[in-house]
């Protein structure tokens, strides 16, 4: 599976009347972590929404490897390699580990490839593998996250979205994570991914970009944001 530019261009959007995203664009490069900051409210979300096809853009378009998208249903663009692992974790708490996987590999072309998939997934994750039969909602929060990562990758995802996948978490299972991103980016993943922990997601990041009332603001390399005083002074809490 090749990996896959991620292009997004003057996208505008909301709910109805309630206009949230303006004018958005940015590219998630091939085999690369893009990562989204912003306070709780700026957009990030609804930029993900947009961009799986959960929520129509009411302008711009979404490009995969240089193809629009924009008028394809999620389901279509799963089948495309375009896969969200959603904030909260979303993972159904009274069915197993394995069933839960499952779930993850309804995309034409992942079903056929579920079997191997699934063993790839437990040789990444060996506590899910331990828990294959144990019911999704008695596992920790760490674990219900690598579990909803492990369904992303079900799907075989050549972009990767990943919405806070850290919130909440303890700062071991939150480095677990940062781990396992890193890792599926030198598997050839593009990642593009929402985060609170702003320090960490830019010590990883390829590319970053600020979002302030649906807008972006500021964008740059990882390391040039981290040490932007901007970025600094309101989301690391020093200049
Ligand atoms: P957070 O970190 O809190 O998740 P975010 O940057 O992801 O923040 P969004 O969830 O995209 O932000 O929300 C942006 C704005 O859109 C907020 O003002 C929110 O109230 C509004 N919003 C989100 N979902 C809906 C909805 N279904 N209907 C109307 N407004 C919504």
């Amino acid at each position: 599976m090749t990996a896959c530019r991620l292009e997004i261009i003057s996208v505008s959007g909301g709910y109805g009347a309630a206009k949230i995203v303006h004018d958005v664009s940015f590219v998630a490069e091939p085999s690369s972590i893009s990562v989204l900051i912003g306070g709780n409210g700026a957009g990030k979300t609804t930029i993900m929404r947009i961009v799986t096809g959960l929520l129509p853009p009411e302008a711009g378009d979404i490009r995969l490897d240089g193809e629009s998208i924009r008028g394809m249903r999620s389901s279509e663009r799963v089948e495309r390699g375009l896969v969200l692992v959603p904030e909260g974790r979303l993972v159904f708490p009274q069915m197993s580990v394995q069933e839960n996987l499952r779930l993850g590999a309804y995309a034409r072309r992942a079903r056929a490839a579920s079997r191997v998939t699934m063993d790839r997934v437990f040789a990444m994750f060996p506590r899910l593998a331990e828990r294959r039969r144990q019911l999704a909602g008695t596992l920790s929060g760490g674990e219900q996250q690598m579990l909803a990562i492990g369904r992303g990758l079900m799907a075989l995802p050549r972009v990767m979205l990943l919405d806070e996948p850290t919130l909440g978490l303890a700062p071991l299972a939150a480095s677990h994570v940062f781990d396992t991103v890193t890792h599926l980016k030198s598997e050839g993943l593009t990642i593009l991914m929402a985060e609170q922990d702003v320090a960490r997601s830019l010590a990883m990041a390829d590319r970053a970009y600020v979002v302030e009332h649906g807008r972006i603001v500021l964008s740059g390399d990882g390391a040039s944001l981290a040490n932007d005083p901007r970025v600094r002074e309101a989301y690391i809490g020093y200049a």
